[in-house]
């Protein structure tokens, strides 16, 4: 099948109880809520607006498999060193999901599998470039470092201020208005119900005794009350709130990030762009379009938190854009948006069930689009069969935050 599915309204009223809660219907929810349905277990999927509005439907669709060391706090540690490695054997066993995504929901996530060049513009952003591909060596992912003539010639479009590059030929980028709206079509065709325009506005915990079969949690909304046995946090940029609703704490912080689209211009550019350390993605779409992203910011507006664009970023995006492919310098800009993304304080996803409020569970990553699918299904895999997956890293612990 081809486009985004269809589902169906899915505005009945409220079941009075499932065994699991999922709240937050973009990429980590849907995938959550089809995985665990897939294995037969009672899911209802709670999101307050749409699904795949937030984060999941706005981001540039990326699939990162190269470390992005500016984005780490390391400091050269032999700890930072194990993350880092530790990170890129993950980035591999992403990819091995994306792969047989398109197998696994019967549909088409437009995973093209471009390549990917992360470009550095100063000496020292080169020594770093050699750094990283070396760690990638060691977690076994291919990436090769390009200077000079070879990568004049393997890389014409780029600009003279371009040193070196590093080049990983898995990378690519897949559609975010398909995938979670994938995930979303499939688990509800394994039973999950998927109810949207709900909001979850308070979680109260219930005193049981233990082996009552009683439920642990009523999950309050604007629709009515929802009794859970268990609780999925997928609420993205909003899962701290969502977790403090039973008193925890999440590392986490919110940010509007911005996205640009140009005019379609001839096919120039087939692999994905990254700098490694300037705020830069890059890519041509397959309709000919550049998609210029990268972390450019945009102005927080509290309420309703939105995130309105900001011309600065935008401006600034794109000059970094014509820095690395100068061929950009006359394309129009025909669209800029923001969206909103969660980034976890130390750089570690918060994956995993709390050992102090048994029963919750989170499901929060910042390079979300590319991870969140991943961890949504070890995650769905531990809540099925408890104990027969290796547990997750302490580094992703829900409660690490909370005091
Ligand atoms: C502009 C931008 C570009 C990005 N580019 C990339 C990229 O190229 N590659 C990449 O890998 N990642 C990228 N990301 C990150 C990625 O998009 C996110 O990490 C990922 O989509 C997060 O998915 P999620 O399901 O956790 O959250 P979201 O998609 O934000 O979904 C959370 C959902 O929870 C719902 N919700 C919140 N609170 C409540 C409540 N109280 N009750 C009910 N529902 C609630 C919201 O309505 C929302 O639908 C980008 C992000 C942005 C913003």
């Amino acid at each position: 099948m081809n486009g985004v599915p269809l589902l169906g309204p899915s505005r009945g009223p409220l079941p009075a109880e499932t065994d699991v809660a999922v709240i937050g219907g973009g990429i980590a929810g849907a995938a959550m809520a089809f995985y665990l349905a897939r294995e037969g277990v009672e899911v209802v999927l709670l999101d307050r607006a749409e699904l795949n509005r937030e984060a999941s439907g706005t981001n540039a669709g990326s699939f990162h498999l190269q470390l992005a060391i500016h984005q780490l706090s390391g400091k050269g540690t032999d700890t930072d060193r194990d993350r880092l490695l530790a990170d890129a054997r993950l980035s591999l066993e992403a990819y091995g999901l994306w792969q047989q995504l398109d197998r696994e929901l019967d549909g088409d996530v437009e995973l093209h599998e471009t390549g990917g060049w992360m470009v550095a513009e100063t000496p020292e952003q080169v020594r770093l470039l050699h750094e990283k591909h070396e760690l990638e060596r060691l977690a076994g992912i291919e990436t090769e470092v390009v200077e000079g003539s070879e990568l004049r010639e393997r890389a014409p479009f780029f600009s003279e201020r371009v040193l070196a590059a590093t080049y990983c030929p898995v990378e690519g980028h897949a559609n975010p208005l398909i995938v979670a709206p994938l995930y979303a079509a499939r688990a509800a065709e394994h039973g999950a119900e998927l109810r949207t325009g709900v909001a979850v506005q308070g979680i109260d915990r219930v005193e049981r005794r233990p082996g009552s079969g009683a439920h642990r949690f009523t999950v309050r909304t604007d629709h009515g009350d929802l009794r859970a046995h268990r609780v999925v946090d997928c609420a993205g940029a909003w899962s701290g709130e969502v977790a403090q609703m039973v008193g925890l704490r999440l590392p986490v912080r919110s940010d509007g990030l911005h996205v640009n689209v140009t005019e379609r211009r001839p096919r120039l550019l087939t692999p994905m762009v990254q700098h490694i350390g300037r705020r830069l993605t890059l890519k041509q779409s397959s309709v000919g379009s550049f998609i210029i992203g990268g972390g450019w910011p945009s102005r927080a507006v509290p309420g309703p938190r939105r995130y309105p664009t900001q011309w600065q970023s935008a401006a600034g995006n794109v000059t970094v854009a014509v820095d690395i492919v100068p061929a950009l310098a006359d394309a129009r800009v025909v669209r800029t948006w923001s969206g909103v993304i969660v980034f976890t304080d130390d750089m570690n996803p918060v994956v995993g069930e709390s050992e102090r409020v048994p029963g919750f569970h989170v499901c929060v990553a910042s390079t979300g689009f590319t991870f969140g699918p991943m961890f949504a299904r070890q995650l769905a895999e531990q809540m099925t069969a408890p104990g027969k997956h290796d547990p997750f890293p302490d580094r992703y612990a829900v409660d690490r935050a909370t005091a």
